[in-house]
């Protein structure tokens, strides 16, 4: 090699190779912490018919959706897993909040914390707090469905057992505590979850003034976050991202679908009941429970599994038994007993994804979006690519599409 290469341009071509590894790094140490809040059950139209000044500001000063498309079925789980891993229920496995898995021979159910439940067998694919721990990013999570358990044996750095009477305040306090660049933690991605406005809208319905009062009860707390991200510093510089799982429409006692009354319960596992009831047939059954529920269907349509509309993408998981029956709005599946027992609750929430009932709320701002844009509907698959993105992480495998979104950010 030439000794004038040696003295003169080399040294060139590793100062400026340095120089473009470190504006990589700076790029990546650019990025700004990242807060993703899930208000469960906020359905879209809920702001629009209520006075909510602080999510008037949040909206004037980022991007929102006309509406978010949950995916199917509208259940707080699948949807919250969805939202974070990208994937549809058929691909991560998470098909409904309660299901029997006959390979681990165990029922999935939410409610006290319990080690099957946190067992990893039940997630499939990656969270965004995984992707992000494995790419040396800090997460924190004040709850989340999903972040009590190991992925691949990453956790959030924080994460808390769900316990529902933590008050929402002392949520937002911890969160603000761990963004906090003065603080130990110095989180780059961090998630908030609230539940009061759902449970209000299945005690109360979607249209009652028991959601409305909930609905400004959430306006004081965004109101009470973005305070607190102010008194750490960080209100102009974090991105937040609010969002939901579902909508909620109202049952009615005159809109109840009778399981037992169409086909033999003998005859079949029911894995999940309503709105979507999902049925495993005994040996040498299926066709007459099939064709039994076909010539009843009226208020609900029945499914094999393999010819479920390709909209749902709720058919090539090993969990998702064969027969499927979804129920029209606001009609509720059950059985002649449990219904004389238990009756039914004013709202629920787990119908087609598509219906105007389970629209629900996304809602982004921070130094990366646009101001005061509204964007065409979207479905909820694609955050956890704007979340890499905002992040600065690779993504790992997942159904939603990169470019989507670009369009509500500012380059
Ligand atoms: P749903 O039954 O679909 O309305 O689910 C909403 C309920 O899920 C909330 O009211 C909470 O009680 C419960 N929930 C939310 N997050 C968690 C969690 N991480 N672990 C256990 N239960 C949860
Ligand atoms: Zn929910
Ligand atoms: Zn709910």
């Amino acid at each position: 090699m030439n000794k004038r290469f040696l003295v003169w341009v080399l040294p060139i071509l590793i100062c400026f190779a340095t120089i473009q590894c470190n504006s990589n790094e700076e790029s990546q140490n650019e990025k700004h912490p990242v807060l993703l809040v899930s208000i469960d059950g906020l359905m879209n139209d809920y702001l629009e018919r209520n006075d909510t000044p602080n999510f008037d500001q949040f909206l004037s000063e980022g991007v929102s959706a006309e509406y978010l498309i949950p995916i199917f079925p509208t259940k707080t789980f699948p949807n919250h897993w969805s939202i974070v891993t990208g994937l549809y229920a058929e691909n991560h496995g998470i098909i409904a909040n309660s299901f029997f898995d006959y390979e681990l021979d165990a029922r999935f159910s939410y409610g006290p914390p319990d080690d099957y439940e946190k067992g990893e067998d039940w997630w499939g694919g990656e969270p965004i707090w995984a992707t992000a721990e494995k790419q040396n990013r800090t997460t924190v999570t004040f709850f989340w469905p999903g972040s009590e358990s190991s992925i691949n044996g990453v956790r959030p750095t924080i994460w808390k057992d769900y316990d529902g009477s933590v008050p929402d305040s002392a949520r937002i306090d911890s969160i603000a505590a761990w963004f906090d660049p003065a603080g130990d933690i110095k989180a780059d991605f961090g998630t908030l979850y609230f539940s009061f406005i759902d449970s209000r809208g299945h005690a109360f319905g979607p249209n009652s003034a028991e959601v409305d009062e909930a609905v400004l009860e959430m306006d004081n707390l965004l109101g009470y976050l973005i305070d607190k991200l102010d008194e750490i510093g960080l209100s102009d510089s974090i991105s937040i991202l609010l969002t939901s799982d579902h909508g909620m429409a109202e049952l009615s006692h005159d809109k109840i679908i009778f399981l037992d009354d169409i086909i033999n319960i003998n005859h079949v596992d029911v894995i999940d009941w309503s709105p979507v009831a999902m049925l495993k047939p005994n040996s040498g059954r299926a066709d007459d429970v099939y064709n039994a529920l076909k010539l009843s269907e009226q208020n609900y349509t029945v499914y094999w599994r393999d010819e479920l509309p390709e909209r749902f993408r709720f058919r090539n998981h090993y969990r998702i038994p064969e027969i499927i029956m979804i129920a029209d709005v606001s009609y509720t599946i059950t059985n002649r007993a449990f219904y004389e027992q238990r009756g039914i609750v004013a709202g629920a929430h787990g119908f087609d994804n598509y219906a105007p009932e389970m629209r629900t709320f996304f809602a982004a701002k921070g130094p990366e979006f646009k101001q005061g844009e509204i964007a065409p509907p979207f479905e909820s698959v694609h955050i956890y690519e704007l979340l890499n993105y905002l992040i600065g992480t690779e993504p790992a495998q997942n159904d939603g599409d990169p470019e989507l979104l670009k369009n509500i950010l500012l380059r």
